[in-house]
């Protein structure tokens, strides 16, 4: 069950959920087995032989994923950022690599501090101008990394246009899609190589889970390359932890868009108030973003962000009043929360002190919208 054969819904409810063979169990197990029997004559037939390498619930959520983005296979990671890290260790040392410059600060830390011996070429643009873009490929740019809408500034990025501008300069293009997703944005069949995700946010969908995975557009050396490092270095997911994130992969086309419809409500809400200075979300007509967003998604997601007159202090006030909102980090989940995100982003935080971002979860909108009333104050 690949490709494009079937509708996301379809695809996210029965994309590798088969029966199980041997007891017709239709919910899928749950195998906590590290170890394989193997074959009297050594081999493998059934597949599998140690836990790192692979197992029966890695293998679920893995091709149940790569059929949501229209890919060939998949490779799950314990988080988003342990995926990030392992298409970062596909390049090599003098390898150039040109990503936005709002990337998810997680990203931008693994690439200045974590992998820095690792002797990358990197450089920031604003991806949504692609004359920038152009202007910063060199010869030995080996990648695109895309990101659309971005975290916290909801920027949105053009990912054909820039697909063919790293095909043009033989180079890879990979879109992180884990505000969009697969119910919103299919990359792949878009342009792109390979979608990154963290599955800790709407794929799980309940804030319960740590997970990422990558996706690839077809079989190759740097898919090959990519499962090698999946397996030798192991930062792998635990069988339950895949068997959440499938769990929560089945919903995801309903919640996802759920949270997009009362984030648009909560958005133009936002527009309207007197101590909201702006309100960054790509599905408002007037965002910068909106023509490409309403041409290259399904919907514009379920996360905003808004700036409050008054300052950080006044940021904080508001987030402090929020009942409904949950004060904390993360989106995706069942339930609504509210971040100041530069304080937790910290040194180096390229976001305005004065923006609270929201992640719009499952209750109803106008239950969310009296909560913000309430919150901002007259
Ligand atoms: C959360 C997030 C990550 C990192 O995922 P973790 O599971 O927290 O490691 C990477 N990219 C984006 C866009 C994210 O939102």
């Amino acid at each position: 069950m690949t490709g494009e054969s079937f509708h996301i819904e379809t695809l996210a409810v029965h994309a590798g959920a088969a029966p199980e063979p041997a007891t017709g169990a239709v919910s899928p197990s749950i195998h906590l087995s590290t170890i394989f029997e193997r074959d009297a004559d050594g081999g493998y037939s059934r597949g599998y032989s140690y836990q790192r390498k692979a197992n029966p619930s890695r293998a679920a959520l893995e091709t149940a994923l790569a059929a949501l983005e229209g890919g060939a296979a998949a490779a799950a990671f314990s988080s988003g950022s342990a995926a990030t890290t392992a298409i970062f260790q596909t390049l090599s040392r003098g390898d150039h690599l040109v990503l936005p410059g709002d990337a998810y600060y997680g990203t931008r830390v693994i690439l200045s501090d974590c992998l820095a011996p690792w002797g990358l070429e990197v450089t920031y643009v604003d991806v949504t101008d692609l004359a920038a873009v152009r202007a910063a490929m060199r010869p030995n740019t080996r990648m695109i990394w895309v990101e659309t809408p971005s975290n916290p500034m909801l920027k949105v990025s053009d990912i054909a246009a820039l697909a063919e501008l790293a095909h043009d300069n033989k180079a890879l293009c990979v879109c992180d899609n884990t505000l969009a997703t697969p119910v919103l944005s299919r990359p792949i069949p878009d342009g792109a190589d390979f979608v990154v995700h963290a599955t800790t946010k709407y794929i799980g969908g309940h804030s319960d889970i740590l997970g990422g995975v990558i996706v690839t557009k077809e079989l190759g050396p740097v898919f090959e390359r990519v499962k090698h490092l999946q397996h030798a270095l192991g930062a792998v997911p635990s069988p339950f932890d895949c068997w959440l994130a499938l769990r929560g992969m089945r919903t995801i086309a309903l919640r996802v868009r759920a949270q997009a419809s009362s984030a648009l409500e909560l958005a133009r809400f936002l527009t309207k108030h007197a101590r909201v200075t702006a309100v960054h979300y790509p599905g408002l007509e007037d965002a910068p973003g909106h023509a490409i967003a309403a041409r290259q998604m399904r919907g514009f997601g379920g996360l905003l962000s808004f700036q409050v007159r008054g300052g950080e202090s006044a940021a904080m006030a508001v987030a402090a009043k929020c009942r409904l909102f949950t004060r904390a980090t993360s989106f995706g989940g069942i339930e609504s929360l509210i971040e100041h995100r530069a304080s937790i982003e910290g040194p180096g935080t390229t976001t305005p002190p004065d923006l609270l971002r929201v992640s719009v979860g499952l209750e109803h909108p106008a239950d969310l919208i009296a909560d913000m009333t309430q919150a901002l104050g007259p």
